[in-house]
């Protein structure tokens, strides 16, 4: 599965354009461009698109961008950032869900209309895509891209024609987007941040130097030296203005109580694990599934081991749970791109060759607890169990901190077809069979909505999406 994407920005007031930065680790707190500041946020949200990348400035009024192919570190260096001056600005990493993988793609899109210019940076897919591509074609509108992301900008261009702000704008065009959507939009001397009414995709404000920051994560605010203040809500537009002071509009903000659909799958994969979402940590969020598992589907074995990353906070709570040593069983090589970074399935299969190997010490003659995060084709399952087997490895009991994936995904990430989820072609003991394994069980959907309120006894099922797993759509 690819991420979404991600999002950062930062207002820096009306004149200040450099913040202080008390990050780095060698000579103190240091003065940094608001460009910088992005940079150092999108560094930090990588894992959420490692495609393209992109920063947006403005500068006394005048936008402009600097959009690459590749991974933010390779993209923008010290030369680049600092002809990107301005006292504002927003950022994005983009993998493609919708859209090709090219240069035009890449944002923040700026868009130029009769008012001005803004930039948009967008998290998220919307459902309605092709009807509102129909719509504004219709209307005269010319694309230059293929992403569902320009359309946000040319409704919300569209929107500022009749209204009297940005904000407005932003307000009036939400109606029109159905799925999900975590937007910066930065105009001239303005940043407003909106969530979709449902929450899909997170959202947060942080302050850094007393400079409000917007970012996809925590881990964002994290490393780029800000501290978190709240997130946004679903439904909610955030404004930063001209002065910097911030005002905050819940006119498209569901009633109280209405059903939110934050995507449960950030919680067990996407994100980081250091971030916390809507208030709840990521990594006790897997620790519980992993705890959860230990109890519904117990085995007599020598170690747990993890599938790394994302599978690690889930063994050590299985482990835990289970009363079973918690251990490595791979090496993971970090120099390769995420496992599902290559198109096809044998660049695919050769990628997760040379990512992880076996610990031939660690795991030889024993009985293994594998925990992962998620079978989707079953390929990666099916590769590291024949190295663990070829290791030494007595036996392979893997369990799986999240239900089987049956259904596709349409709000923002790269889950495969259905004909490609091997969960959706065949039984829980077909798989077994077909990867390898001793032992397979998958987390119970029923326990996912714990995942989001580790505290509870029961929890309802009311606030989150778990679409892939359970094939109903909140939109
Ligand atoms: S379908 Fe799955 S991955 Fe997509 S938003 Fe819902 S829970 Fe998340």
């Amino acid at each position: 599965m690819h991420e979404e994407c991600g999002v950062f920005g930062i207002h820096s007031g009306p004149e200040t354009k450099q913040v202080t930065y008390a990050g780095l680790s060698d000579g103190g707190p240091a003065r940094i461009s608001s460009a910088q500041a992005v940079y150092l946020g999108l560094f930090a949200l990588q894992h959420r698109g490692q495609e393209s990348c992109g920063i947006a400035v403005s500068n006394a009024g005048v936008l402009r961008a600097e959009r690459r192919m590749g991974l933010v570190s390779e993209s923008f260096d010290a030369h680049t950032l600092a002809g990107l001056s301005g006292e504002n600005a927003i950022g994005h990493v983009r993998y493609s869900t919708a859209g090709g993988s090219c240069i035009e793609n890449c944002q923040p899109i700026i868009a130029r209309y009769a008012k001005g210019r803004l930039a948009v940076a967008h998290n998220g897919n919307l459902r309605n895509a092709d009807a509102l591509r129909d719509e504004l074609a219709q209307a005269g509108a010319l694309f230059q891209t293929t992403a569902d992301s320009e359309l946000i900008a040319q409704l919300i261009v569209r929107e500022r024609m009749n209204s009297r702000s940005i904000e407005e704008a932003v307000l009036r065009a939400m109606p029109h987007f159905r799925g999900a959507y975590s937007l910066l939009v930065l105009s001239p001397r303005k940043l407003v941040a909106a969530r979709d009414p449902l929450g899909f995709r997170p959202l947060c404000i942080g302050k850094l130097d007393g400079r409000w920051v917007f970012s996809s994560e925590t881990c964002g605010l994290d490393t780029a030296g800000a501290e978190f203040v709240r997130d946004v809500e679903p439904g909610e537009v955030v404004l930063i203005n001209e002065a910097g002071e911030l005002h905050s509009f819940r006119k498209n903000c569901p009633a109280a109580g209405a059903r939110k659909a934050v995507c449960i799958f950030e919680y067990i994969y996407f994100a980081r694990p250091d971030s916390v979402i809507d208030g709840i940590p990521v990594h006790v969020s897997r620790m519980k599934a992993g705890e959860l598992l230990a109890a519904q589907s117990p085995v007599e074995a020598d170690l747990v081991i993890p599938v790394p990353d994302s599978g690690i906070e889930a063994a050590v709570g299985y482990a835990r749970a289970g009363g079973i040593p918690y251990g490595m069983g791979f090496v993971r090589n970090n120099y390769v791109g995420r496992t599902f970074i290559k198109p096809t399935q044998s660049e695919r299969r050769k990628s997760i060759d040379v990512k992880l190997s076996p610990m031939a010490q660690s795991v030889a003659g024993k009985r293994l607890v594998m925990i992962d995060d998620s079978i989707v084709r079953g390929s990666t399952s099916a590769n590291i169990i024949r190295a663990l087997k070829n290791a030494g490895a007595k036996e392979v009991h893997v369990r799986i901190s999240s239900p089987p994936i049956i259904a596709p995904c349409y709000f923002g990430t790269d889950i495969a077809t259905r004909e490609e989820l091997i969960s959706s072609r065949l039984s829980v003991e077909e798989i077994r069979r077909e990867i390898g394994a001793d032992s397979l069980d998958f987390l119970r959907i029923e326990s996912l909505p714990l995942l989001l309120d580790p505290n509870a006894e029961a929890a309802a099922n009311a606030c989150c999406c778990d679409a892939c797993f359970s094939d109903e759509y909140p939109v």
